[in-house]
């Protein structure tokens, strides 16, 4: 933790801020190692600072061995704000930055009011920034997650039969999970069957699986604050041509994403290269969403491998790879692995079989 704040710091003088408000949970988490659900961190360039309310004070204390901890109460002058400001008139800051993508704006209003006198700068991305490159204890927690998921799937697959309901199966799969150390689901699972396999979003719902379908499932464990994702697409009793088609451009497609990670690529290029090989199959409009995203304690953070993307990968990223083919009335297939950016191009975090399985 202790490297952490040492390159917030750095990143603080860059942007010229001379005391920082944290309220964002994981970003909260990244920097102190301690998690809970209210308080905030403020950091000068002299101290750091925790701020929660008395039930999380003892469990901060132990949690958070590189800050102070304060207790704030609930009236208006021992509140979170009243601690804040005494702490920013002790280390006499001119300015203090607030996560302007965390507080609405009423809660942003308040903060100018409640601090008037100092100038209180909106900011954007300034721990999201350090939290892009991972360090190998992170690296390893996602490691873990994505080892959770895809063991969970084994484990939970025999269940996807006819007649099982989407949601059902979706359970099935949160508790071999849970039963595998996972803290939670990192995202509501998507099972998505038959003709709901065209919804690139579709939640699992109350339908049953029929034979002869694809099913495509995109799920996702956290470990120690660390999520993983993943997709796999099943057929379920039997696969026509038509779908082992449609599912080997996917694959193909998704090998080629993969190969096109290294250090210095744009997420542009990386996304250009899996779309042109959809494309030229004639499927380039039924791939409608960007090709992946980066990995964190956000299920969705930066870097973005899209169109248009000059996000550049490095070493220690964490993205996924992703394509599919939605199909109104048909159906859809998409695959899906995270993986971590290396020296020399990648490590795939997700081990499983990329086969079409007929269940
Ligand atoms: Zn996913
Ligand atoms: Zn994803």
């Amino acid at each position: 933790m202790e490297g952490r704040l040492a390159r917030l710091r750095e990143a603080m003088g860059r942007r010229g801020y001379e005391a920082v408000w944290i309220t964002r949970a994981n970003n909260r988490y990244y920097l102190s190692g301690f998690r809970s659900s209210a308080g905030a961190l403020l950091i000068t360039r002299e101290r750091s600072c925790l701020i929660t309310d008395f039930r999380y004070v003892e469990a901060a204390r132990q949690g958070a061995p590189d800050f102070e901890v304060h207790r704030h109460g609930q009236a208006p002058e021992e509140d979170m704000l009243a601690v804040g400001r005494r702490i920013l008139e002790e280390e006499s800051v001119r300015n203090v930055a607030f996560e302007a993508g965390d507080l609405s704006w009423a809660a942003g209003e308040e903060l100018r009011e409640r601090w008037r006198g100092f100038e209180v700068l909106p900011d954007r991305g300034l721990v999201e920034e350090l939290r892009l490159v991972k360090d190998p204890s992170e690296a390893e927690a996602i490691a873990t997650a994505c080892r959770i998921a895809e063991e969970a799937l084994e484990e939970a697959l025999p269940e996807l039969k006819p007649g099982v309901r989407e949601s059902d199966f979706a359970l099935a799969l949160e508790f071999a999970m849970r039963r595998r150390g996972a803290e939670g689901v990192a995202f509501d699972f998507i099972v998505a069957s038959g003709p709901r396999g065209a919804l690139p979003h579709g939640y699992a719902s109350e339908r049953r699986v029929e034979a002869g379908e694809l099913v495509t499932i995109d799920f996702g464990a956290v470990w120690r604050g660390y999520a993983s994702d993943v997709t796999r697409t099943v057929a379920v009793g039997r696969v026509d041509a038509e779908q082992r088609r449609v599912y080997e451009i996917v694959r193909a497609a998704q090998q080629a994403g993969l190969e096109a990670i290294r250090p210095g690529a744009r997420g542009a290029e990386v996304d250009a290269v899996a779309r042109e090989r959809i494309a030229r199959e004639g499927f380039g409009p039924a791939f409608g969403h960007s090709l992946g995203h980066g990995v964190g304690l956000d299920v969705h953070e930066a870097p973005r491998l899209a169109a248009g993307s000059e996000d550049r990968l490095e070493p220690g990223m964490v993205v996924t790879v992703e394509p599919g083919i939605y199909r109104p009335g048909w159906g859809g297939v998409r695959v899906e692995d995270t993986v971590l950016v290396t020296a020399d191009g990648y490590r795939n975090l997700c081990t499983s079989s990329k086969e079409l399985r007929v269940l």
